[in-house]
């Protein structure tokens, strides 16, 4: 019997069109309906040089549904090529033109010629979610794109000592994506490593050019990406780290760190004199607000999460290790392939003391508050999720900040939560959820 799914927490695999934008002058191609683009493109931050208002799409309608919309998708890429100046262009296709078995991949091989790439995804809606969507988007840069790439010889490409590829966080879906990616970055410069990241800032298609001839591939994710670095490696002979933990706060970054410095042979020395420099400077500010630790009376005993496994992981390990908080039930909101939940699940028992998270990996926001409702977090709940959540929390009388999508009560523009001083900022971001209740 079919099941009702009360408010879901990711988007379709359409949604990717996200992680095109993400990668400067890098333009979606849409072949889909006309509404898709203006249902997923809810996330602020979305607007500049290509915004999904101007996003090349076949708006395909019931005509198309009969004869097929493959004359339409021609058209519509040449028209691209011609009017928007993009470095690669990446056809999307939605759910119709796959249902009425439009075949993409033939209409996108006729540009193999073309003045710029032209390469394709299926990332119909019912093929999966946006987290998914990423990974179709990524494998089809390995797959379509890096062959062509100049010097790129499959295993036999040459390496550039010292150069890692970043994989982390889903553009979009992750508010905080820019600002964390930047913080990987610069952790990883300190430790003597060159960074490579392709969305972003000042990064774009020569970073892209850049993944095949990288040392090494560094997964930050507790899946999504997962079988991109795998397939990387497999095609061009490029060894991976998979570290399964967004690091927030001292001790989870100071683990990351020697856990980095290891895989890619930094030396010790140089490792533990970056970690000595930066928890010094977190455990000075960790003493200087003591006082509001331990005489603030409304902060939370109890926590939980209500987030992918990327943030609900992260946080749980933050909240517990680095400011002490014990936590209830987690839950994993981003319909995580049964194939990882075993081992995100070993994660959430890795905690400092001892201490071991109850998750529940779960998609219906119903059975999540019902859940919150009943638990006794001996005092006011901490919630930390998405903006569906605010309510429940509300009415419970605890504090809520909202971490995951959707996000309508907060702007994020380069803010991180990864590292260090991601550590520091979610700590700020907590209390002065707390402290708002006097005032
Ligand atoms: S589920 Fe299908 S029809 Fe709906 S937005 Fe996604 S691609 Fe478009």
């Amino acid at each position: 019997m079919a099941k009702i799914l009360d408010k879901q927490r990711y988007k379709c695999a359409l949604a990717s069109m996200q992680t095109v934008q993400a990668i400067t002058r890098a333009i979606p191609v849409l072949h889909s309906g006309p509404g898709c683009a203006q249902k997923l493109s809810d996330a602020t931050g979305s607007s500049g040089y290509f915004s999904p208002n101007i996003f090349p799409c076949t708006s395909i309608n019931e005509k198309d549904v009969v004869f097929g919309g493959t004359k339409k998708l021609k058209s519509t890429i040449e028209n691209a090529l011609k009017v928007i100046d993009a470095d690669l262009y990446v056809v999307l296709t939605g759910c119709i033109p796959e249902i009425v078995g439009d075949d993409s991949g033939e209409i996108v091989s006729q540009f193999e010629d073309a003045s710029k790439p032209v390469i394709y995804a299926n990332t119909a809606g019912f093929k999966g979610n946006n987290y998914r969507g990423h990974e179709q988007v990524v494998d089809a840069i390995i797959e379509q794109y890096l062959p062509r790439v100049e010097s790129v010889n499959g295993k036999d490409t040459e390496k550039i000592k010292g150069l890692v590829n970043i994989w982390a966080d889903v553009p979009y879906a992750d508010l905080f994506w820019l600002g964390n990616f930047r913080e990987l970055e610069n952790l990883l410069k300190e430790l003597g490593l060159t960074p490579n990241v392709i969305f972003g800032y000042g990064h774009g298609i020569k970073n892209i050019d850049l993944v095949p001839k990288a040392e090494f591939n560094l997964l930050i994710s507790p899946w999504v990406g997962l079988k991109n670095v795998q397939k990387l490696e497999k095609k061009f002979g490029t060894p991976y780290l998979h570290y399964p933990v967004l690091p927030i706060g001292a001790t989870e970054t100071s683990k990351f760190l020697r856990a980095v410095a290891e895989f890619t042979k930094v030396a010790s020395e140089k490792v533990e004199s970056v970690i000595t420099e930066h928890e010094k400077y977190f455990y000075y500010i960790i003493e200087r607000y003591a006082d509001l630790f331990l005489e603030n009376r409304v902060i939370n005993k109890q926590f939980s999460t209500v987030a992918d496994a990327q943030y609900s992981l992260a946080l749980t390990k933050f909240l517990v290790n680095d400011l002490g908080l014990f936590p209830a039930k987690q839950f994993v909101t981003d319909d995580t392939p049964k194939e990882y939940q075993e081992a995100i699940r070993s994660e959430f028992k890795k905690l400092n003391y001892g201490i071991e998270a109850e998750v529940d990996f779960n998609t219906d926001s119903y059975l999540i508050h019902e859940e919150i409702k009943k638990h006794d977090y001996h005092g006011y709940p901490l919630v930390l999720g998405s903006y569906f959540d605010k309510e429940i929390t509300d009415d419970l009388k605890g504090n809520f900040l909202n971490v995951a999508w959707p996000f309508q009560d907060r702007v994020v523009m380069d803010t991180s939560y990864v590292g260090y001083r991601g550590g520091i900022k979610v700590i700020e971001d907590i209390y002065s959820v707390a402290v708002q209740r006097f005032n």
